[in-house]
């Protein structure tokens, strides 16, 4: 008999996010010294610590970019 699992809805999902100013897309806040935010308009959001945002378009251009430093 399987266990029964839990689905959480997004909904629910609590605390702050970070709106892009460009497109107004919302992603889960980045924690300090975290993975930049990617947003789909190209504009990457840094969290360089004490929540200070530092914003550097990256515009995707025939897919990889060899310059863009490797997170994941
Ligand atoms: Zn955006």
């Amino acid at each position: 008999m399987a266990a029964p699992r839990t689905y959480t809805p997004q909904e629910a999902s609590p605390g702050p996010t970070f709106t892009c100013p460009r497109c107004q897309r919302s992603y889960p806040y980045p924690h300090d010294y975290d993975r930049p935010i990617r947003c789909e308009c190209g504009w990457w959001y840094t969290n360089v610590g004490h929540s200070t945002i530092v914003e550097e378009f990256r515009p995707r251009i025939g897919g990889s970019d060899a310059d863009a430093p490797q997170y994941d």
